[in-house]
């Protein structure tokens, strides 16, 4: 039989490096909105932007033509960031066939709509099986072959049978879940921590204060989820835990270097123009607290997260709010 030809959508960091992983097991055509990134990756197996010299699989292709991308796909990815998920696929939807599963990539939430990216997928892309590939996964140490694992979710477990081998290696190890939602808001919710996790580490707070915040803010997206109809044991396993141990204390995390820059003394503007890249927590705080008052639901974290983001809070006052609110609550 013809090999299943996977498309991922979007140059990011991750996005190449999940092409590349495909790429080792089965034709891959990765879409970059540049075309002259498109040509560095054909050309010299570089994506330097966001891979530094890294080198790319000789299977890799890119393109930046969109379309043709979409037509070529068996298995579509969506590795672009959330605020841009409905563009992005505005562009393919006719183009797309009807069976074609799509997993996404992307750890946050829409703005305005609040909808989860799988969501935003469902509408734009009507009719297909929709799921996402989410863990603690730094994109720069997967693309270095450091062993790490990740989950497959989506809810008919036959199709994540058939996803599961196009993306694991030897030390690249895929599981499964059928819990969409709790995956899904487990990549979302750890964002927001790690901006707290960063403030903490800019602050010089000590260690009892980080693992505060890791278990504070485990307990608050578990909350959360939990109320929105997500299994509360999804938060204890990659996509929850996992990803919040991996985005808060890895110094390559972009949501941690916006807490840190803030913590420094930086605007928010001034933080993301240093990052120059998207840290999902920082469109995804305010939207997570529309939910929360929405559900009903405490997230003292999350709150003084989004309080600093909107300039209403320095990181010395949330953490001194954090302190206080969380001793509050039992354990
Ligand atoms: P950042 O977006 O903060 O870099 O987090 C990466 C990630 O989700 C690791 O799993």
């Amino acid at each position: 039989a013809r090999p299943v030809r996977v498309v991922v959508l979007g140059s990011g960091s991750w996005g190449t490096t999940v092409a590349g992983l495909a790429a080792h097991n089965t034709p891959t055509l990765l879409w970059a909105r540049n075309p002259d990134t498109a040509a560095e990756i054909n050309e010299q197996r570089r994506n330097s932007r966001y891979l530094g010299d890294r080198e790319l699989p000789e299977g890799l292709r890119a393109t930046s033509d969109i379309v043709e991308a979409a037509h070529e796909a068996d298995v579509l990815v969506v590795g672009v960031p959330s605020h841009a998920v409905r563009a992005t696929l505005e562009q393919i939807a006719d183009r797309l066939r009807a069976w074609v599963p799509i997993l996404s990539l992307a750890k946050g939430l829409e703005p305005g709509t609040r909808l989860r990216p799988t969501q935003v997928v469902s509408e734009c892309l009507p009719g297909h099986p929709v799921g996402l590939l989410s863990g603690p996964n730094i994109a720069g140490e997967i693309a270095d072959g450091m062993a790490a694992a990740a989950v497959v979710a989506i809810q008919d477990d036959s199709v994540a049978t058939a996803l599961q081998p196009l993306f694991a290696s030897k030390v690249f190890r895929v599981y499964r879940n059928t819990d969409v939602l709790g995956c899904e808001l487990g990549g979302v919710l750890k964002n927001i921590v790690a901006i707290a996790a960063g403030m903490a580490e800019g602050l010089g707070v000590g260690d009892n204060t980080r693992a505060m915040v890791l278990t504070r803010g485990l307990a608050e997206m578990t909350r959360l989820g939990e109320a929105m109809g997500a299994d509360p044991r999804t938060f204890a396993g990659l996509t929850g835990i996992g990803d919040l141990i991996a985005t808060c204390t890895s110094p390559a995390s972009r949501n941690r270097r916006v807490g840190e820059a803030l913590a420094r003394g930086l605007t928010l503007d001034e933080a993301l123009a240093e990052l120059g890249q998207v840290a999902e927590g920082v469109k995804t705080a305010p939207t997570v607290m529309e939910l929360a008052r929405e559900y009903d639901v405490e997230m003292p974290i999350a709150a003084e997260v989004e309080a600093v983001v909107a300039g209403r809070r320095t990181p010395a006052e949330a953490y001194r709010g954090l302190r206080k609110v969380a001793a509050g609550h039992e354990q």
